[in-house]
């Protein structure tokens, strides 16, 4: 389908992309894969009267490892995570979690700072966020702010961005070697967006859980840590009973969605048999 009609601004910086965005007061979107914008125009779900193309913006490419943890600017896009080496053991729940992103041709253009703002909630990197106390950081006319990840997304396809803010990086705290971390996602067909997924991780204090983060995507209008879940995994020892009692509170924890491809009594047993299994997993490894 064709596009609708609009203008196009390519800024060589960040203040010029804001006050492109701020005089066009909403009526301006945006550009960074375009792997999630250019389908919603041609369904006119988005008519943009300006597009603001990010790619020639500076300092939003890079991946940085440091001793607080990772950080991904805004444009760093799914296939630089995938191939980066360093995020094996810098963050291996991230790098698992995007595996699953997409097809290949999508994955060379979706960017983490797209993906974030678009804000589905279906999507692996919100999950991401939301599970590993990811704090984002933002650029408006009202200067720059960070926003807690438990803090960005407030319903499908909506965040707490304001219309001139720019998500410029992602910090996820850092990774302790010996953290124990499961990803599942169940979809049609690999590559498609998930009917549901579990994200988890926890340490191990004298053998048994603590700091556990069990979070979920694909259920419910956005993706969610469940609290009552990670209670249930909290200062246990990790067995296979003990995997099913989370994925039991797990799937109690959850409110499902309806739609054409599922609904929301298999959304649920979905969610608790996913949560069972990544924790499965995570004890295994
Ligand atoms: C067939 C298909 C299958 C897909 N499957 C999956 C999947 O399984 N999992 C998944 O997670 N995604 C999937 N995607 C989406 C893909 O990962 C997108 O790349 C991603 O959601 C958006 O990233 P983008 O860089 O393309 O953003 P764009 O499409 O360029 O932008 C998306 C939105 O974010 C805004 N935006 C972009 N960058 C910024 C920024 N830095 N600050 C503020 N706002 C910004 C734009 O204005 C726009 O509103 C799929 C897409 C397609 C077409």
């Amino acid at each position: 389908m064709k596009l609708p009609p609009f203008e196009y601004a390519c800024p060589a910086t960040i203040n010029e992309a804001v006050a492109l965005l701020a005089n066009h007061g909403g009526e301006a979107k945006l550009l960074a894969g375009g792997q999630s914008l250019m389908p919603m125009m041609a369904f006119r779900i988005a008519q943009p009267s300006l597009l603001v193309d990010l790619r020639k913006l500076p300092g939003l490419k890079e991946i940085k490892i440091g001793a607080d943890g990772v950080r991904l600017g805004a444009l760093v896009r799914w296939r630089d995570i995938l191939d980066d080496r360093r995020l094996s053991t810098a963050h291996p729940l991230l790098q698992e979690a995007v595996s699953h992103v997409a097809h290949y041709q999508i994955r060379n253009r979706g960017t983490v700072g797209g993906s974030l703002a678009h804000a589905d909630p279906a999507s692996e990197m919100p999950g991401i966020a939301q599970t590993c106390d990811a704090e984002i950081a933002v650029t408006g006319k009202a200067g720059a702010r960070i926003i807690k990840g438990a803090d960005f997304f407030k319903g499908a396809l909506t965040t707490a961005l304001e219309p001139d803010e720019i998500i410029t990086e992602v910090h996820l705290p850092a990774w302790p070697a010996a953290r124990r971390y499961g990803f599942q996602e169940f979809a049609r067909r690999r590559g498609d967006f998930a009917m549901a997924g579990a994200a988890l991780y926890y340490d191990t204090d004298g053998g048994k859980a603590s700091n556990a983060h069990v979070g979920v995507f694909g259920v419910g209008d956005c993706q969610r840590r469940l609290a009552k879940a990670e209670g249930a995994l909290n200062g246990h020892t990790v067995d296979e009973m003990l995997a099913v009692k989370v994925g039991e509170a797990a799937a109690a924890e959850v409110e499902p969605q309806e739609d054409i491809h599922a609904s929301a009594v298999y959304r649920r047993a979905l969610t608790g048999t996913l949560t069972e299994r990544a924790l499965k997993a995570a004890a295994a490894r």
